[in-house]
């Protein structure tokens, strides 16, 4: 492809991105295709020749979309969000063209500082202590991963080295391996399935405490834990807590938990992968009690701040213990550049693999385009649009919320036994005008009704809700018992 014929195509590229946003609530947001749709679709062998560029937009548009679940939708109401926005898909574009891979400092210089400076703006701006930023003069500082499981998975490798090295010196009589079999971890029962799946991999029993019926973790609980497992030979090293936990958006009460891990030399990761974006709300910053014991706190720009896959946040309050358990050296990753004084760090020892992407560009180009109000303003419409849902579901006899709204997810379901909300559930899902997914607390099973898209506005929750209402009459009118005596008020 020549530069002319790049332009040609860019342009219509740009053209169908910003026709698709625009046309996005006219598309049902889960596809209608059946499992191996694409297989046949798409020819065996790679082209002999090269293809015009109009015949990729053409099977682009005639075979991918069909097979496309709009996650930008204002209908998807899913998971979490997954960020996009214009000028994050800008940033990647420059980052793709660009096509840097950047391994050490002299590798492409713009890549590390940039992104040393968008740690620090991230970080200020949602009022994370200052140690654990770059711009302090102390060894801590923030990092950009894949993910937040991979954040998770990173500082438990972290902690356990350190661990070890500290556990060697009291107990040398003990050999490394011996240690690190009786390392223990924990994070509670409402954690991420990431969290178990950083015990997995890094080889360290990862203990899932019991919270109580609103998800919460109890303070004595955790104690009798620790307790009980160092009676029985282990040495816990490791504790996830949570802000905003993925089932019902609850969060661990850092400070308790902080001055527990504090006492037994365990360090304390944050796992704020969605809530983490509230905090650059100042009404929120209560949350951040007790986030100064955290080793390391994580969230994922890439989920509630518009920008797209992948941007994970990571801050550690001393990088050396990564680097101290990450860090392997070959004469040809030294950049023999000077930067002693300029506290630049050497960001392939803070991560898995050698290589690093340009997503510090995606982020500039977001923080600056929206500013410190336009991102205030999305994360406040998304609060206040989850607000208004729950007030419908609750003017609705029929419905129970089971917890508050908390950020931008409502958990609810329809009164009585569990099976009602599972035919709402499968009723929806058949229709695919919305996207839920369902939930159990407490043996309820229940949907998450969570507001996903920035394009998300008054009319869409009350479009969700009509949806909803109208499965639900006729999951009701099969149950008749249960309308006696409700209200069937819509709003
Ligand atoms: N932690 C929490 C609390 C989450 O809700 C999620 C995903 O929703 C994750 C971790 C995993 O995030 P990622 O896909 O970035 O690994």
């Amino acid at each position: 492809m020549n530069t002319e014929q790049f332009k040609e195509f860019g342009y219509a590229a740009v053209n169908y991105i910003a026709n698709y946003v625009d046309t996005m609530r006219t598309r049902s947001v889960l596809p209608d295709v059946e499992p191996g749709y694409l297989y046949d679709k798409i020819p065996d062998e790679i082209p002999e020749t090269g293809e015009d560029w109009r015949e990729l937009l053409k099977d682009f548009d005639e075979i991918i979309m069909p097979g496309i679940t709009h996650w930008q939708s204002p209908r998807f109401h899913a998971f979490f969000p997954t960020g996009s926005s214009y000028p994050a898909i800008i940033g990647e574009m420059f980052s793709a063209a660009l096509g840097i891979v950047g391994i050490h400092w002299a590798a492409s210089p713009a890549c590390t500082e940039l992104e040393v400076k968008m740690m620090n703006w991230l970080g200020k701006f949602m009022n994370l202590p200052e140690e654990l930023l770059n711009s302090s003069k102390g060894p801590g500082g923030g990092v950009i991963q894949n993910s937040a499981s991979e954040s998770t998975f990173l500082c438990l490798l972290a902690a356990k080295a350190k661990s070890i090295r500290r556990i060697k010196k009291l107990h040398p009589e003990l050999n490394e391996d011996e240690i690190s079999s009786r390392l223990i971890a924990y994070s509670s029962d409402q954690a991420n399935s990431s969290v178990e799946k950083a015990g997995i991999l890094g080889s360290i029993k990862m203990k899932l405490l019991k919270t109580d019926h609103d998800g919460n973790l109890n303070r004595e609980v955790f104690l009798e834990a620790i307790k009980n497992d160092y009676n029985a030979g282990f040495f816990p090293c490791y504790m996830v807590a949570t802000l905003g936990t993925t089932g019902i958006c609850t969060s661990d009460p850092f400070d308790i938990i902080g001055s527990i891990c504090k006492t037994y030399n365990m360090w304390l990761h944050i796992d704020a992968a969605y809530a983490g974006a509230a905090l650059i709300l100042p009404e929120y910053k209560y949350f951040l009690k007790g986030v100064e014991y955290a080793d390391s706190f994580n969230f994922n720009p890439h989920k509630w701040l518009l920008v797209n896959f992948d941007c994970s946040a990571l801050w550690v309050k001393d990088a050396n213990d990564l680097a101290n358990a990450l860090e392997v050296s070959r004469i040809y990753l030294k950049d023999n550049c000077e930067k002693e004084n300029t506290q630049l760090p050497e960001y392939r020892n803070w991560q898995i693999s050698l290589g690093r992407r340009f997503r510090a560009l995606k982020l500039w180009f977001t923080l600056r385009s929206y500013g410190k109000k336009g991102l205030q303003e999305h994360i406040r419409n998304h609060i206040n649009l989850a607000n208004l849902f729950h007030t419908l579901v609750e003017n609705d006899s029929r419905f129970e919320t089971v917890c508050p709204a908390r950020m931008g997810l409502v958990c609810f379901r329809l009164k009585g036994d569990n099976k009602y909300t599972e035919q709402l559930h499968e009723k929806l899902m058949s229709r695919r005008n919305i996207y839920m997914i369902a939930a159990t607390l407490n043996g309820k099973f229940i949907l998450r009704f969570v507001v996903c898209s920035r394009l998300s506005i008054e009319a869409d929750i009350r479009y969700a809700w009509q949806e909803i209402v109208s499965q639900a009459d006729l999951v009701l009118s099969n149950n008749p018992c249960l309308l006696n005596g409700h209200s069937t008020n819509t709003n």
